[in-house]
């Protein structure tokens, strides 16, 4: 360890907020030299820089705390629920005074930069004063609101009086009595800060450009019950909290908005109003963030909520949002409508009337000049990236990360936490981490803990120069990317997606699948030796390369990843280890298939069988005269499955090849085993073909198809159709199909297990499915092993790379093709099991349904 020399140490941290603290703390408790260096005159981060009239959290101070420490946890009480910017700053000083941190910390220094020696493999950085120190490892605690934006208004300089950023308040109190205020900007700080600045103030003129939604916070003193409660159950809650979405001890109710009728929506959400809090609205349901018209009711409630505190109806008007709710970070205020009812306050909407410039007395808009005393800017900040760029990073090459993120290159790192080019640099809270989506506390101990485990990894193993692959970063940022696709929350301008500021490139700043998917992935990439990271054996040791291979496959679809990400972190039980009926009841998927659309018409019947009978679920597009149509035949396993797993795609199919989709619910093994099913999905294709005009089908223009056990059950009913001189088809579209009773193709040795459908559940299947192993050799089982394939319909089949069926639906389709069927064969080489009817939440399904919509359109000539 570097203890002697004052200029050399083993990490140099910079910044002194939450996490700088703490990671000094870590690693000076094991034993490094770490030294911290701050720009401001004491310890506090964002705490000692926000302190503009009614700054508070917007997280419950109970939970906004460290939670490392049993004693310090103990030893604090909280006096509200939303704590003051002046109450939380005590509290920081109360832990560094606790702990002795400031011993090890330089005030008053600004680093300027920091380069990577790649001869001694360590940073030499740099202070304003022309400093210059070195150390192993540089830890960046920078904070991810800290580069305060003030826009570059016409005119900015010219004003003469009193001039605040929120961001950068100063240490004395600014005193408003009296005077005429102009505060520029509607976010987070604006919306504390407007109520108070209002009371005081003679006149205040709010210049709003996007008008917020905000809930009450409900603030209020905290009773003794409630800390004495919280402090008895901390271990519950801090785990709660840990593997939460959003770092608060709480989770999303697993229903849909639009499950619930407009008058149980509206109490739930008049509730939650009562309630305060800032996801107390958002968590009744779990589609708030993902579904469009789910997100309208929320915002609704919220508007007819303005609609009535405000009293004058034009103000209420311009203070309507339009944009997603919960796109930008929710507020929660003190008070904020009802201040537009106060007679010294005056909303201006900049968008109908613009700014153009600050002049020496005020500001000009388009209509008129605003005289003011003080102009106080509560316009935001240079989110995540920044901070880092106002510091001049080198890493490998003597690269600049500002080079590497921005001039023509795209912001990339891997975990949020490292980048590659820039070894032994970690960044705490980083861009691409889920830190501001999220109670930043339980990041930063999350964040502080990785980084200082790794650290400990490094020196046991004789580790340096530890970097992340260009790979795993690629990997990473995508993954960051399509999660955030995924939800609405790159449907909103806001500055997640740097949007707030001129020129930043627009993409998702942020991981946004949750803190506690995102701790697991990071203890994974620990546990598997820091995949995704490479490093060099230190010196006394050779140069060999110690290239950690992906936990992950480079070239699997993100969206997929996180699906089985996701997956994973629910702890479900396999399928095999359950009853046929449990598995049922566990396997509801509702939310992987996404929104239903509508349809002309859906209607379930039953039509008779010889031994009774059985529902189809008919879908008709508007259209007139008869219709092609498509048999259609869900999957899973023979076992499970329902009308209801394809209500998505069948209805997608139907609007888009322009058929009606008639979805079968054949009988399930193990309760009717083979060949029932087989046998009524050929009944009902013979029912289609008889009834055909009933349900306005043309008869001659008849396809089946299905996905998966779906996909085998079309296959053999267009082989029997066949055999039994049956209605002739006219095009088979086989979803990654199950086409012979058989475990030995690579795709099953390469997918056996971790990507959804796994080997174990297919022989559970099989066996279920089957009476007797001479029925898996029977062609109507394994149409793979069908003697003739001859004068088959031309057929569709689709496969997904990472799934064990993959190379039994491939085999199929080159025995078709062989035997002269013609065949459209695709690969989705990122996909995974199942992925036709996920269109809820992967791109590639909507593909794959177009694809296939497409060809049927083709196959039935109504393109
Ligand atoms: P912000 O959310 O980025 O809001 C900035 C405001 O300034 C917005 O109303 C924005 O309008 C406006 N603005 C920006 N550029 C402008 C321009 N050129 N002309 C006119 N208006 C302009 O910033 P913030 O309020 O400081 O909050 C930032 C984040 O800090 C929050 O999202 C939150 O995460 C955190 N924060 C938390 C708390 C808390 O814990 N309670 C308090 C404060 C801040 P547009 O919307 O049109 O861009």
């Amino acid at each position: 360890m570097n203890q002697h020399n004052t200029n050399v140490f083993d990490a140099v941290v910079v910044g002194a907020g939450f996490s700088g603290l703490y990671m000094l703390h870590r690693l000076r408790e094991a034993g490094y030299s770490v030294r911290v260096y701050e720009a401001g005159e004491d310890i506090g981060g964002t705490w000692y820089w926000n302190r503009y009239p009614g700054a508070r959290c917007d997280i419950e101070s109970i939970y906004y705390n460290y939670t490392f420490s049993e004693e310090i946890l103990n030893e604090w009480t909280w006096s509200s629920r939303y704590a003051e910017q002046p109450e939380i700053l005590n509290y920081i000083n109360f832990v560094a005074d606790k702990l002795d941190l400031r011993r090890d910390i330089q005030f008053n220094t600004r680093i300027t930069a920091a380069r990577y020696n790649e001869q001694n493999r360590n940073w030499e950085i740099g202070m304003e004063d022309g400093t210059q120190v070195t150390a192993e490892y540089f830890i960046t605690a920078l904070g991810c609101l800290s580069a305060s934006n003030i826009p570059k208004f016409k005119g900015l300089d010219s004003f003469k009086k009193e001039v605040y950023h929120t961001g950068r308040w100063p240490q004395e109190k600014v005193d408003f009595s009296g005077k005429q205020v102009g505060v520029i900007g509607t976010g987070s700080s604006g919306i504390q800060a407007i109520p108070v600045i209002a009371k005081e103030a003679g006149h205040l003129t709010v210049f709003q450009r996007t008008p917020q939604y905000s809930c009450p916070a409900q603030n209020h003193p905290y009773d003794s019950e409630v800390i004495n409660e919280t402090r008895q159950n901390y271990a519950e809650i801090k785990q709660l909290m840990r593997y939460s979405m959003h770092g608060v001890p709480s989770a999303p109710r697993m229903k849909s908005a639009l499950e619930d009728s407009p008058e149980e929506r509206e109490r739930l959400y008049e509730k939650a109003w009562q309630e305060g809090g800032l996801f107390t609205l958002t968590y009744n349901y779990n589609d708030i963030g993902i579904l469009p018209e789910a997100n309208e009711t929320a915002a609704t409630f919220i508007r007819s909520k303005i609609k009535k505190i405000v009293q004058d109806p034009e103000v209420a008007q311009k203070l309507m949002p339009t944009y997603y709710y919960a796109t930008k970070r929710p507020i929660i205020d003190t008070n904020y409508f009802e201040t537009y009812n106060r007679e010294n306050v005056s909303l201006i909407d900049i968008k109908a009337e613009p700014i153009t410039e600050i002049t020496p007395n005020g500001i000009k808009t388009t209509d008129k000049e605003y005289e003011l005393d003080v102009l106080v800017f509560a316009t935001g900040f240079d989110a995540m990236t920044g901070p880092l760029f106002k510091i001049d990073i080198r890493g490998k090459n003597d690269v600049s990360l500002k080079e590497k993120w921005e001039d023509g290159a795209d912001l990339k790192t891997y975990l949020g936490l490292s980048t590659s080019g820039f070894p032994n640099m970690f960044m705490l809270t980083g861009p691409q981490s889920p830190s501001v989506l999220s109670n930043m506390m339980v990041s930063i101990e999350q964040h502080v803990e990785w980084v200082a485990d790794c650290i400990d990894y490094l020196r046991e193993h004789h580790l340096e120069a530890f970097e992340a692959t260009i790979e795993a970063e690629e990997f990473w940022s995508q993954q960051c990317q399509a999660i955030a696709d995924m939800s609405l929350l790159t449907k909103t301008d806001s500055w997640y997606m740097g949007a707030n500021i001129e020129g930043k490139p627009r993409r998702f700043l942020a991981f946004s699948g949750g803190v506690g998917l995102y701790r697991l992935i990071c203890d994974d990439v620990a546990a598997r030796g820091y995949e995704g990271f490479t490093s060099l054996l230190s010196s006394n040791g050779t140069d060999e390369s110690l290239v950690k291979e992906g936990f992950f496959k480079a070239d699997i679809d993100p969206q997929a990843w996180f699906v089985l990400k996701q997956l994973e972190a629910t702890g479900a039980p396999p399928m095999e280890s359950l009853t046929p009926d449990q598995a049922r009841k566990s396997a509801d998927f509702q939310l992987l298939a996404g929104a239903p659309e509508e349809v002309e018409t859906v209607i379930n019947r039953t039509i008779p069988l010889a031994d009774g009978e059985i529902t189809v679920r008919i879908y008709t597009p508007a259209s007139e005269g008869p219709l092609p149509a498509l048999v259609y035949y869900h999957g899973g396993g023979w076992v499970i499955g329902n009308l209801d797993t394809v209500d998505v795609p069948c209805r997608m199919l139907a609007n888009r090849a322009r058929c009606v989709v008639v979805s079968v619910d054949y009988r399930l093994a193990p309760e009717y085993k083979f060949p029932t099913a087989t046998e009524d999905a050929y009944a009902a294709v013979k029912w289609v073909a008889e009834n055909a005009e009933s349900i306005r089908v043309d008869p001659d223009r008849i396809a089946v198809g299905g996905d998966s056990a779906g996909g085998n059950l079309a296959a053999v009913v267009a082989l029997m159709a066949r055999d039994r001189k049956g209605p002739s088809l006219v095009y088979q579209m086989l979803i990654y199909p199950v086409t012979n009773h058989s475990y030995d193709t690579e795709s099953y040795n390469e997918n056996a297990e971790g990507y959804f459908l796994t080997k174990n559940t297919m022989v559970w299947f099989w066996n279920h499915y089957l009476r007797d192993e001479q029925d898996g050799k029977n062609p109507y089982a394994s149409p793979l092993l069908a003697d003739d394939v001859r004068g088959l319909p031309p057929a569709l089949v689709i496969t997904a790379g990472y799934d064990p069926l993959r190379d039994e639906g491939e085999a199929y389709a080159e025995r078709l093709k062989t035997a002269g069927v013609p065949v459209e064969l695709t690969r989705y080489d990122g996909m995974i099991h199942g992925f036709f009817w996920m269109p809820g939440v992967l791109a590639e399904a909507h593909y794959g349904i177009n694809q296939a919509a497409n060809a049927l359109s083709r196959a039935f000539h109504v393109v």
